[in-house]
């Protein structure tokens, strides 16, 4: 049963339809494709995480529906612990319902639905795990007072803690910081958390302090191409990490893949200094964004230059 990566968080279906415009309000058009993809922040961070080799448990909440019954399956088929998987009656399975034009614009709409109905019973009937475990990740797609007392819960057991505030939250609960060893956002959520946009390192340097200044033991802002910055308690100066330069066809989910590959090096190489984990994660999710979709583009272990293990 146990696991050393828990991850507590979200299972959305993505259901996709690719059109050549988007249609305006009252219209019915014809798209030319559709297809339904897996996603949803928590179960997307658990599979990269379990795909490099990570024993790993999902704590989340499914409809007790055909997509729910399918999420499951692909959670199995991935080696992920489905003992904390619950299935509801009470409300649908996450969905986001995503039209794409011919130009990659897009509109969405996400309904959460039994991902709001996790709840403090589910967490502690998922305790055990938990607390056992070596790394819990979570995220802000299920009630945010569900994924805070997930950290709870990982700290009072000295379980190292990874969050990732996104979607973020501009009045987050402070406690947010003080619970996470690790708070890796990405450029957007640094923004909406601290009020100043990220155009350059500088800002990346400025944001990263602000929030490391509310009672986290490391910051790690993520920048697309640009890699990562690190701004730890215990060094004066934030380190720049950067990505490999690769022809990147669709980013959609690598902040995804590089928090759930941050969660194996943390769980399974905890000697490695923290800037070498993250150029690893840096490495992986760059190989991420070089194929289409999100957890279909997301790599396995044995296709990974061996030196990443
Ligand atoms: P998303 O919301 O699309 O899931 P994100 O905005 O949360 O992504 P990013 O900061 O864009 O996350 O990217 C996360 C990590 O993925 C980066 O730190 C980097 O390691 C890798 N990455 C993203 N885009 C590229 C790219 N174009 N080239 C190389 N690596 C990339």
């Amino acid at each position: 049963m146990a696991a050393e990566v828990v991850v507590v968080g979200s299972c959305m279906t993505d259901l996709v339809s690719l059109t050549t415009r988007l249609p305006k309000a009252g219209e019915t058009i014809l798209g030319h494709k559709f297809f339904v993809g897996f996603g949803g922040k928590g179960a997307n961070q658990c599979v990269q995480s379990a795909r490099l080799g990570a024993k790993t448990s999902l704590i989340c909440k499914v409809g007790n529906d055909s997509f729910g019954n399918d999420y499951v399956d692909n959670l199995k088929k991935n080696g992920i612990s489905t003992a904390f998987v619950g299935q509801t009656t009470d409300a649908a399975t996450g969905t986001a319902s995503i039209i794409v034009n011919s130009e990659g614009q897009n509109v969405i709409v996400i309904v959460p639905g039994a991902n709001l109905l996790l709840n403090f019973e589910d967490l502690k009937r998922a305790s055990d795990v938990i607390c056992k475990a070596k790394v819990v990740v979570c995220q802000l797609e299920i009630t945010p007072a569900v994924s805070l007392e997930a950290l709870k819960m990982a700290r009072a057991s000295g379980v190292k803690t990874l969050f990732n505030p996104a979607p973020a939250l501009a009045d987050l609960d402070p406690q947010f910081y003080t619970y996470s060893d690790i708070f890796c956002c990405n450029e957007t959520e640094a923004e909406i958390l601290t009020g100043i946009s990220v155009g350059n390192l500088e800002d990346a340097e400025k944001v990263g302090r602000m929030l490391l200044e509310r009672g986290c033991k490391l910051v790690i802002v993520t920048l697309g191409a640009e890699g990562c910055m690190m701004i730890s308690g215990d060094e004066p100066i934030p380190k720049h990490v950067p990505a490999g330069k690769v022809r990147a066809v669709d980013t959609t989910g690598a902040g995804d893949s590089f928090v759930g590959a941050l969660a194996f090096y943390l769980a399974y190489y905890p000697k490695l200094s923290m800037e070498e984990m993250i150029r690893k994660s840096n490495c992986i999710a760059s190989v991420s964004v070089q194929a289409p979709g999100t957890q279909s583009s997301y790599p396995y272990r044995k296709d990974l230059l061996q030196d990443l293990f």
